[in-house]
């Protein structure tokens, strides 16, 4: 295979046909370099050399009754996670503080559940309005499950820019990872975020099982539904989760994924997100040749690389970050020294 086609095919708004998809996730590791080369033209095209950083906040920890069995939240899950009710604004205020101090573009705040109440969206609400007092410049995504069309108004109204709700993997592959809610309900949300003319952000999770089929029909999915953010996620397999035994990524294969995703959704962010460190590992600079977009600092259940080592990859890639002075970063890295990201403080 060409690459460099499928690079030119891209950037000309032309679709991959099924045999060229397929041709990107099985090509040869030796082959790699060329690959990530081609889906690197594409991100240029649109994105240049800048790097978007997330900042992401559990603001609701555990006790979900769902059942999604790679959550380390789930009622399934034995995971020994830290458990809470929703944060108070001055703690979400002190999160998003710490999000500017990292460099974010964007703070995410995700709650567990199935979906909020009310209560819990006026809660985030007041919450969004404190923020963006503060730092009008922060975008802010949130992430609170299904939603109703009335909530994603009023979540809209409050100065939300943008939801997350992952679709996570196929219609077809749905039913194995999660039995308390539908495939179909996840893109109902989807559907009821963008109507309320919140940004869309949704997303996958890899390494669950899926089959080369479902990965290439996944791209196409969101290449249709055409989603400004895509976070690709690759599985942690949590102790204590269903999934704590499932290994079924390598460093390449995660690359192949993500330029599959570049040539398909070729001007939407995409985001690597959960398991970045985890399986990417050395080829994590790889990565960033293809996707423009990262999270900076811990995930919800789990430690992330600290914020001085994101920092400097990206300096050290020569690449930019969106909304940052180039001048000043070179601070970065020793005032974030040893630092992790921010760590709730409970009362008990
Ligand atoms: S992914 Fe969300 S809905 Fe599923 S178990 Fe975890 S917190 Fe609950």
């Amino acid at each position: 295979m060409h690459w460099q086609n499928l690079r030119d095919k891209s950037i000309n708004g032309e679709s991959l046909n099924d045999e060229e998809a397929t041709a990107v996730l099985n090509c040869r590791d030796q082959e790699l370099l060329a690959l990530a080369d081609a889906a690197y033209g594409v991100r240029h095209k649109y994105f240049g050399n800048r790097v978007k950083l997330n900042f992401l906040l559990n603001a609701k920890s555990g006790l979900c009754p769902e059942d999604c069995s790679y959550c380390a939240q789930a009622k399934t899950s034995q995971a020994p996670i830290q458990k809470y009710a929703m944060l108070s604004a001055d703690q979400i205020l002190a999160a998003a503080e710490r999000a500017v101090e990292t460099k974010a573009k964007r703070f995410c705040m995700v709650n567990s559940g199935r979906g909020p109440t009310d209560s819990e969206v006026e809660q985030v609400a007041q919450a969004v309005q404190t923020v963006k007092d503060k730092y009008p410049q922060l975008e802010i995504c949130v992430c609170l499950g299904l939603l109703k069309e009335s909530q994603a108004r009023d979540l809209k109204a409050s100065g939300v820019d943008a939801y997350n709700h992952n679709l996570n993997t196929t219609e077809q592959h749905y039913g194995e990872i999660c039995t308390t809610h539908t495939y179909q309900d996840r893109k109902a949300t989807l559907a009821l975020a963008s109507q309320a003319g919140l940004s869309s952000c949704s997303g996958c999770l890899f390494g669950m099982g899926e089959t080369q089929s479902d990965i290439v029909h996944l791209a196409r999915t969101f290449e249709k539904l055409n989603v400004d953010s895509i976070p690709i996620n690759f599985l942690i397999p949590v102790p204590g989760t269903p999934l704590a035994k499932t290994h079924l990524l390598t460093p390449q294969k995660c690359i192949k994924i993500l330029a599959l995703f570049r040539f398909l959704n070729p001007d939407s962010e995409i985001r690597i997100a959960g398991g970045r460190e985890f399986h990417l590992r050395w080829l994590q600079p790889l990565g960033l040749y293809i996707a423009n977009s990262i999270f900076i600092g811990d995930y919800l259940t789990t430690k992330g690389q600290s914020p001085a080592d994101d920092l400097n990859m990206v300096r050290d890639l020569g690449f930019d970050i969106e909304g940052a002075i180039p001048d000043d970063w070179n601070l970065a890295p020793a005032a974030f020294a040893g630092d992790r990201s921010f760590t709730v403080q409970l009362k008990v």
